[in-house]
């Protein structure tokens, strides 16, 4: 009697032991992850957007803007009213105006980049009546 016991033991045994090995070896499918990786969450990084790279915009590009509608906004870096009469430009981007002096304290300070959308890109403010 134990030695039927003691033969089951053993293929039970052996059993166990060809289960584990099928379940760790790799599949033919290409999986090679073990299966205790997919047990616990592992953060993986996003896939980053591409940064969209708008392309130069013409050297004469304008923008034509009324004098009226120039009443209503502002500097995007100083936030002071715009001078109809003074120089004036525009990020190519995002459209945001700058006066001449905002347009120097970006290239100083901040690497000429616009303070909305971080463009390099300006073109000059045509005020038209
Ligand atoms: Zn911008």
């Amino acid at each position: 009697m134990s030695r039927i016991l003691l033969m089951f033991l053993v293929i039970a045994v052996g059993l166990l032991a060809a289960w584990r090995l099928l379940r760790t070896a790799p599949s033919a499918t290409g999986n090679t992850t073990p299966p205790e990786y997919d047990r616990y969450f592992r953060p993986q990084a996003r896939a980053r957007k591409r940064e969209r790279k708008q392309p130069e915009p013409p050297y004469n590009a304008r923008s034509i803007v009324r004098r009226a509608a120039l009443g209503e906004l502002r500097d995007a870096l100083s936030g002071a009213p715009l001078d109809p009469d003074a120089e004036l430009f525009r990020c190519a981007e995002c459209k945001s105006f700058y006066a001449v002096q905002s347009v120097c304290a970006l290239a100083m300070d901040n690497a000429a980049r616009c303070i909305n959308c971080g463009s390099i890109h300006r073109i000059s403010v045509e005020v038209v009546d």
